[in-house]
């Protein structure tokens, strides 16, 4: 049972994160911003794979301008995902994605320059309703906390401090935090140390983690480390690889959590004992599953009559493999046996009559 440390309420757009709301997907587009179709398409095949915050890079002031366009094709599609405008130093591009509608900026105030443009921002931040994300890393630390603390967790940590005292002493408050490591260790400790620091919600990430097997491995330790000890309000796993991917594995660390209902596929590694084609069907019926949205149900795959049943006893339904054959089981208790080529088949009927 994760007793989750409850943060500020925050609203992007129509999503609220924080207190007890549950933990938010977020990934990044890849395409140029300006390109809105391109956009809307990648934006599309991460709202149907789960994604339920999407962030686009502003390079410039045509990137910002694109959002509004961005958005109205997407309620056209029914495509309702806050969007947030990523946005490094300059305060028009920012000033630029609030009036286009973005939902929430990416910006580190302490970045912007002067304090007039940062409270440009922070007011039209205001009138809008939007919030900010301060999202440090080690790659962008400000150089004075750099010199006195070094690339280290508490460095992170007080690196964003500085951001967030800039933009309290104008009386914004509307904040996420995020504070990003390529090391998982250091990862942990800031956002540990972060997470008794500020009330405010944390967007959790691993950054540069990797391709998608190294990716997938250091963001399930570093992420999933912090969920299970109630740290986290959004997430993001970082790959060098199609972003709906991303999504894919964020949905996994949260159903391994229990955090999400999501359904669960457990298959053996196979064996000496297993006498059928067991791995093709496996995938396919992870595909099905992955298919199937927010359903809880447990579904296993195993390679062998004999110990297949008892292993996946808590399963909802299985099967276990004999000679070119499977033995379909409920619970532990074998229902009936189900010829090779009618496996796949024949178990996603039983799966849909389940759910
Ligand atoms: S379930 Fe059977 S086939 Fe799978 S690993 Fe165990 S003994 Fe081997």
């Amino acid at each position: 049972m994760i007793n989750r440390i409850l943060k500020k309420e925050i609203k992007i757009g129509n999503l609220f994160i924080g207190t007890n709301h549950p933990i938010a997907i977020q990934s990044m587009t890849n395409t140029p911003t300006k390109d809105v179709s391109l956009t809307v398409k990648q934006i599309g095949d991460l709202f149907k794979a789960g994604c339920n915050i999407v962030r686009v890079a502003c390079l410039d002031i045509d990137d910002a301008k694109a959002i509004k366009d961005i958005k109205e094709q997407l309620l056209k599609q029914s495509i309702d995902i806050p969007i947030v405008a990523d946005i490094h130093f300059d305060y028009r591009i920012a000033i630029e994605a609030i009036n286009a509608g973005c939902d929430k900026v990416r910006i580190n105030p302490g970045n912007i320059g002067d304090i007039d443009k940062i409270k440009m921002v922070v007011d039209k931040c205001i009138e809008h309703h939007i919030p900010i994300r301060i999202g440090v890393n080690t790659g962008s630390m400000d150089s004075e906390i750099l010199a006195k603390y070094g690339r280290s967790a508490y460095g992170l940590v007080m690196s964003a401090k500085k951001h967030v005292d800039i933009l309290e002493s104008l009386g914004f408050y509307d904040i996420v935090l995020s504070m990003k490591a390529s090391d998982v260790n250091m990862m942990i400790e800031a956002y540990t140390i972060a997470s008794n620091m500020f009330n405010y919600p944390l967007h959790l990430g691993v950054t540069e983690a990797g391709t998608f097997l190294a990716g997938s491995v250091a963001s399930s330790i570093g992420i999933g480390s912090l969920l299970y000890n109630g740290i986290g309000d959004t997430i993001r796993v970082s790959l060098t690889d199609d972003p709906v991917k991303e999504v894919i594995v964020a949905k996994e660390i949260l159903g391994s959590l229990g955090l999400i209902n999501k359904p669960k596929l457990i298959s053996c590694p196979t064996c000496g004992r297993t006498k059928y084609d067991m791995m093709p069907i496996a995938k396919e019926i992870e595909e099905f599953l992955n298919s199937l949205g927010n359903v809880r149900i447990t579904v296993a795959i195993m390679g062998c009559a004999v110990n297949g049943p008892g292993e996946a006893k808590d399963a909802d339904i299985g099967i276990a493999g004999g000679v070119n054959e499977a033995l379909l089981f409920k619970k532990g208790e074998v229902v009936r046996k189900i010829a090779q080529d009618d496996i796949v088949e024949e178990l996603k009927k039983e799966i849909l009559a389940m759910i």
